[in-house]
């Protein structure tokens, strides 16, 4: 702990410096503000769609165009009653395959395999996000409400899978999904990881009141261009939220600013 805050008082006075160097926006006071918050980190942990790739690849639109398509078929209902239930299961359950699951008992291994066949052609290699993950110094783990394959495949797109020491998804979390508090006491169980010297980036909200609680470091990863992307209100409420410790629009801008720090 000593040593922590010597090293802050050694690099505090060059925070200003750094701002520019790093090319962003930030005032002295933010740059201080994610040096106190992110020197003692050891475990980076990063939520995967539309955190690790942008909103407006869509990618995440297939996904649940195929759930809408897989509910209809499976319920033997309209499209717009699937749309209704897929979206309710989502709110109450935190993904449509536990509503499923609990209020109809779908099996899951099928489902997660039809709703993840989707084209992955939008996904293209982000080396400047490979190389700002990989020079941040510690674990870096991806914590998925998806399956591993799902991760494996948007990964190796990108090409950022090599910095990654494992995944935890949607198995792992005994198909219980984030922000269920369980699923965050299995992942830091599994991984042993300790949550005060730990970061998550997410782009929803909701899912990082409990990491928040355990005492992780928070960042919400926001879309630069929202409007172009179908997103619900109650996704985008909550940016103002005590338990979101630092708002980015780019992560990689973001990442390079705290390996500059650290
Ligand atoms: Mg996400």
């Amino acid at each position: 702990m000593l040593l922590a805050r010597q090293l802050l008082e050694l690099i505090l006075p060059t925070a200003s410096l750094l701002a520019s160097e790093c090319g962003n926006n930030e005032s002295p006071e933010m740059i201080e503000r994610k040096i106190r918050d992110f020197i003692a980190v050891e475990t980076w942990v990063f939520d995967l769609d539309n955190t690790l790739y942008p909103h407006h690849l869509n990618l995440w639109e297939q996904v649940d165009g195929r759930i809408r398509d897989y509910i209809a078929g499976f319920l033997k209902v309209t499209h717009d009653e699937a749309f209704r239930l897929q979206k309710d299961y989502y709110r109450r359950y935190g993904t449509s395959l536990r509503g499923l699951m609990e209020e109809h008992g779908l099996d899951p291994d099928g489902f997660l395999e039809l709703v993840h066949e989707i084209d992955y052609s939008p996904l293209t290699p982000d080396p400047a996000l490979g190389a700002a993950i990989a020079r941040l110094s510690g674990r870096k783990l991806i914590l998925t409400n998806g399956t591993r394959r799902h991760a494996e495949t948007v990964m190796r797109r990108l090409e950022i899978e090599e910095p990654f020491e494992d995944i935890f998804d949607i198995a792992a979390a005994e198909l219980e999904p984030k922000p269920r508090p369980a699923v965050y006491d299995r992942f830091l169980a599994r991984h042993r990881v300790d949550p005060a010297k730990a970061a998550i980036f997410e782009d929803l909200s909701r899912n990082l009141e409990v990491p928040h609680a355990l005492g992780m470091t928070t960042v919400l990863v926001v879309p630069t261009g929202t409007r172009e992307v179908f997103r619900e209100e109650w996704e985008l409420a909550g940016r103002d939220a005590p338990h979101v410790d630092h708002v980015t629009d780019d992560l990689t801008g973001f990442l390079r600013g705290i390996a500059g720090n650290a």
